[in-house]
């Protein structure tokens, strides 16, 4: 049976305490409501897998940009007016081929390439993926759906503060003629983090 014990008196309620921080932040001149609420907006707004799509679709389309793009990820989607943080100094684009499937990791933490790809969505997280991927990727991979034959070659990519990633996914063939808005209706986050196929 689990013993419920009393919080004890001395201990405020969470809403008092978060009450009590905001109170003091304000009390320096510095504005928490003001600060979430636009955290809140760039996330939902900004930091959208969209943005990588976009990004995908037109290296698809581009040969000239995804030569771009390869070479100086950074300023590739800089240059479609994806904003890309001081920290996140490189970022490098990993072109999945027929005998090669790229998948990325952060086996510290949860980082991603978040203003190109969007936030890391839960499993990614998760301790389970972050140590099996590395070890086991073919049944990591097999487990979220994503069977790839035995001859296609896997490569890990660990992301790290300031080296970030995204993997351009096999075009599907019967997307010839597609515009690039289209194109990039059909790029999801998954296939930028390397754990399905279009
Ligand atoms: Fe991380």
């Amino acid at each position: 049976m689990v013993e419920h014990r009393p919080i004890p008196a001395t201990v405020a309620s969470v809403e008092r305490r978060v009450a009590a921080m905001e109170a003091s932040l304000e009390a320096r001149g510095l504005h928490p409501a003001e600060f979430i609420a636009n955290q809140k907006e760039l996330i939902q707004d900004h930091w959208d897998p969209s943005n990588g799509a976009r990004v995908v679709a037109r290296a698809w389309a581009d040969p000239a940009f995804r030569q771009r793009l390869l070479s100086d990820g950074r300023a590739a989607v800089m240059e479609l007016g994806i904003p890309m943080p001081a920290h996140h100094q490189h970022l490098v684009a990993l072109e999945n081929t027929p005998q090669v499937h790229n998948v990325i990791c952060c086996t510290l933490c949860s980082c991603t390439a978040f203003t190109v790809i969007g936030l890391p969505p839960d499993w990614y997280k998760d301790l389970e993926y972050r140590a099996r991927i590395v070890r086991q990727s073919r049944s990591v991979l097999k487990d979220m759906g994503l069977d790839l034959p035995a001859s296609t070659e896997i490569r890990v990519w660990d992301t790290t503060t300031d080296t970030r990633y995204i993997v351009v996914p096999l075009r599907p063939p019967e997307t010839e003629g597609w515009t690039q808005e289209r194109l990039a209706s059909i790029v999801t986050r998954d296939a930028m983090i390397g754990v399905s196929r279009l």
